[in-house]
């Protein structure tokens, strides 16, 4: 007989991507859909990387990588973690994935045993939960909402944490809710963690660039955080390169040996020809990639300037990433062009059939009162959708 396993009925399908497959479905009917579901650049990858891939085809980086990472690949991660994060790591701390997506799967196995919970300040990124479920861990959601910037304060981890707790695990920038951790928020949360030696942190830091404050803090980075922070990291948002998928982590070593030998069993290492190029593109100076964080930054203000002329959307001021999470609770329970939205699935449901506009639910991250809007869209089309979306509701 044909069934999928348990373990694969069990998992949700990846919303963010179920949404995109919808708005493909109606364009293909002939509808004007513009996409705001999905977390990608719209830029192209800058010349100078895609120069290196190019040489490093022609020079015959073609035979198998090392499982963890050519070692000038880990050298230049090294560097890199000195340069923007302060953080010392050896290369034998360093593990080189398939994506920062592969990386975060990679610890979850690494470290989890059955039943152990993960601590997840909710707004979090689609893919924990079901990462964590698949590796036989259990979610702990801790619920923020735009009333605190969607952050967890100290008092909220502290409340979370049960004998069983055997991980932390958050973004800063944060996808979806764009916010960013200060220093002593950090800290905060640092005092808590040093009580409690045995919880690992996963601190997933893809969006560090797109910071419009300034000043990312790696919470490795913090006074005996050190050696229980797995930092994670990748260059699909920082330099567009979303699709030559790498990621990687700098973390303890004994952490890092488990993600080689699991890795070594089921990828192998991550694509020769791109690792070559994050070379070049981790050696090169931050300034090569500002003008997509000035641009994010000038359309984020543009979409906040537009969506708070919207009645009923109530709007945080994301620090960073690329998304805005506008809490649109107060349309729960009303009656929209004959449409009920009881809840923020309706309403991205219905943004997509009378606005033609694709976003997400927050369900899928952990917040029933939100959407997440991703601004990785030029200008007009930003506008354009968010005049529709005024228009409909
Ligand atoms: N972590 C966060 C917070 C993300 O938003 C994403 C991508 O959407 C990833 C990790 C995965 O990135 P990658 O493309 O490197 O797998």
């Amino acid at each position: 007989s044909t069934h999928l396993s348990d373990r694969i009925q069990n998992m949700s399908t990846s919303a963010t991507l179920a949404m995109a497959a919808k708005a493909r479905e109606l364009r293909n009917q002939g509808k004007d859909i513009i996409g705001l579901s999905l977390g990608e650049p719209d830029f192209n990858i800058p010349d100078f990387i895609k120069e290196a891939a190019k040489q490093a085809i022609d020079d015959n980086y073609s035979s198998y990588t090392p499982v963890d990472g050519y070692a000038e690949l880990k050298t230049a991660i090294c560097n890199k973690f000195k340069r923007d994060n302060n953080l010392d790591y050896t290369p034998s701390q360093v593990v080189v994935s398939t994506g920062a997506k592969q990386s975060l799967f990679n610890v979850a196995m690494v470290i989890l045993n059955p039943g152990e919970e993960v601590i997840l300040p909710a707004p979090y990124w689609v893919s924990y939960s079901d990462i964590v479920k698949l590796t036989e861990g259990v979610p702990v959601e801790v619920k923020t909402s735009i009333d605190t910037d969607f952050k967890m304060t100290p008092e909220q981890l502290e409340a979370a944490i049960t004998p069983k707790t055997r991980m932390l695990w958050f973004s800063s920038p944060c996808n979806p809710s764009g916010s960013v951790y200060s220093k002593s928020e950090l800290e905060g949360l640092a005092q808590v963690l040093r009580k409690h030696p045995d919880i690992y942190v996963v601190s997933d830091e893809i969006y560090e660039h797109i910071n419009f404050v300034g000043g990312h803090v790696s919470i490795a980075g913090i006074d005996g955080m050190y050696d229980r922070t797995i930092t994670v990291n990748g260059v699909s948002k920082a330099f567009a390169m979303t699709g030559w998928r790498i990621g990687y982590i700098g973390a303890p070593e004994w952490i890092a040996k488990g993600c080689t030998k699991l890795q070594g069993q089921v990828t192998s290492g991550a694509n020769a020809i791109a690792q070559r190029s994050v070379i070049t593109a981790l050696k090169a100076p931050v300034s090569k990639i500002q003008f997509m964080i000035d641009e994010f930054h000038q359309r984020r203000d543009l979409v906040l300037k537009l969506l708070g002329e919207i009645e009923g959307f109530k709007v945080n001021v994301p620090e960073g990433a690329f998304y805005v999470f506008p809490d649109v609770s107060s349309f729960f329970g009303k009656t929209l062009n004959g449409t009920v939205v009881n809840n923020a699935s309706d309403f991205a449901l219905y943004l997509l059939e009378h606005a033609n506009v694709a976003t997400v639910t927050g369900e899928a991250f952990g917040n029933p009162n939100c959407i997440r809007i991703s601004y990785a869209a030029s200008e007009n089309e930003l506008r354009e959708a968010i005049s529709r979306i005024a228009a409909a509701v």
